[in-house]
Parts: structure tokens; sequence; C-alpha cells
């Protein structure tokens, strides 16, 4: 497991294995977050699901976690094109 420094809380610390979703922002995931951070998002990631009450087989839902994750980790923003 590689070690990166994470942008989001600045600290060098290990890295994911592999790239959490397969498209661009698991990419930058997999690039610029820690395994830490990573974490605290997932947790987030379930209180979204839930306060919204997210139906993730609704492309609607996964835009939202989208713009969540993004938001959250400090990533480049959501784009919809
Ligand atoms: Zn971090």
């Amino acid at each position: 497991m590689a070690e990166i420094t994470c942008t989001r809380c600045g600290q060098t610390r290990e890295g994911l294995d592999s790239a959490p979703y397969p498209d661009d922002m698991g990419q930058e995931i997999l690039d610029k977050i820690c395994a830490e951070c990573w974490h605290e998002c997932k947790g987030m990631q379930v209180m979204v699901i839930n306060e919204n009450r997210l139906d993730l087989s609704d492309p609607r839902a996964h835009e939202i976690l989208e713009k969540s994750t993004r938001e959250f980790l400090g990533l480049t923003p959501f784009k919809s094109d």
C-alpha cells in the first residue's frame, strides 16, 4: 500500500489499495485521499443516504451522493454534462 499526501487532511498516510469507483472520481480518490479520510467519507455517505432516503437504483441518487462525496473530500466539483 503506497503512502500519499492526502489533499483533505494534508498528512502523508496510507492511501487506498484500489480505486473505490471505476470512474474519474474513483481515480481522483485513489490519487489524493488517504484511507482514513476515505473511511470517514463512507460514514458520511451512509448518513446522506439515510437522511435523503436515497434509492441507489435511481441515477439521481448517485448524482447526489457523488456531489456530497466530492464536497466532503474537496475533490474537483461535480460536473454534469
Ligand atoms: Zn486524509
